[in-house]
């Protein structure tokens, strides 16, 4: 048996936006290193902050920290935007940055001034974004659209957590909305990145929004070989379709298996990190009963071959990101 404290493991997807010692400690009982995520959101401290605190773990202990830069879309409208951001951006990538993080705020928030039509990724206005990015080979992690249920009430939802983020935030419950882009316009918007620009190394943060079918995923894995996805915060999702469809899921994992990056989401939460390692880990690596407060009663763990946890846990996000 694999011992979890033994195995090398990336956290491709874990936030921490003030300095914490405690991470450091975690990481070296649990053989992990993290990449911390900026993110343009408002419950996120402003840019400036979080690139300060980023790089203040990646000096402290490089071994255990890494970073994916990101950018304000506020003043986008202003002519000088781009040149700013790109300026910020490119310092961002020498000072150690890993990839570059675009959030859902493009195409479920900002409007467009003439029109009042929402900015979709898809816009023209991105093309000297993503063609800098795709130029310099920098990763970009989406976070675009939102899971499935998003667009649905409370009641049709099928996860407990999706059930419980929507009432305590109706801000961001689409269904609640309907002025804001449909979940297939979303999808299509962040796919249509990879047609237009090949050379684009694209990572689906939580699933690429797609957690709610392992097939649509396979789908895109094999129309677009720059397409890669993490699982943060929607383990669950694939969890409950192995409860119905236990070696559909496993082999997915198994065919895919250079496709797809473990990541917790954990966001200035030890606890929450370290019950998401120990939990996934015995999925991941058991065949045993597993339980999740995301799903009524309990499933079973995929028992996953050596080779493929590698991967998962460690070799595709230091291929991907390029780690050290
Ligand atoms: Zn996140």
């Amino acid at each position: 048996m694999l011992e979890f404290d033994r195995f090398p493991k990336i956290d491709a997807h874990f936030h921490s936006t003030f300095y914490n010692p405690v991470y450091e400690k975690i990481a070296k009982d649990c053989h992990l290193k993290y990449i911390n995520i900026n993110t343009d959101a408002s419950v996120f401290p402003s840019m400036e902050v979080q690139e300060n605190v980023a790089l203040a773990y990646v000096k402290k202990a490089p071994e255990h920290f890494s970073y994916i830069a990101s950018f304000e879309m506020q003043g986008w409208q202003d002519p000088s935007w781009f040149s700013g951001v790109l300026d910020r951006l490119e310092k961002s990538i020498d000072q150690g940055a890993v990839g570059v993080k675009i959030w859902k705020n493009i195409g479920m928030e900002i409007l467009k001034p003439n029109d009042q039509s929402f900015l979709m990724i898809d816009d023209p206005f991105f093309d000297p974004l993503i063609l800098f990015l795709s130029k310099n080979k920098i990763p970009v992690l989406t976070h675009l659209g939102e899971p499935k249920n998003c667009w649905l009430p409370i009641e049709e939802m099928t996860s407990e957590r999706n059930k419980a983020y929507y009432t305590k935030n109706p801000e961001f419950h689409a269904y609640l909305h309907p002025e804001i882009p449909t979940y297939e316009r979303q999808i299509e918007a962040r796919d249509y990145l990879m047609v237009k620009y090949p050379d684009l190394t694209l990572i689906g943060a939580h699933l690429g929004s797609l957690e709610w079918s392992y097939k649509e995923l396979a789908k895109r894995f094999d129309q677009y070989s720059n397409f890669y996805v993490d699982l943060s915060s929607r383990l669950g999702h694939l969890q409950m379709q192995s409860v119905k469809d236990y070696e559909g899921v496993r082999n997915f994992f198994i065919k895919y298996a250079d496709r797809i990056m473990y990541g917790t989401d954990a966001y200035n939460n030890p606890e929450k990190l370290t019950s998401s390692l120990i939990n996934d880990w015995k999925y991941f690596t058991t065949n045993k009963h597993c339980e999740s407060a995301e799903i009524n009663g309990i499933f079973k763990g995929i028992h996953l071959p050596e080779e493929v946890l590698r991967q998962l846990y460690c070799a595709n996000a230091q291929r991907i990101y390029g780690l050290i």
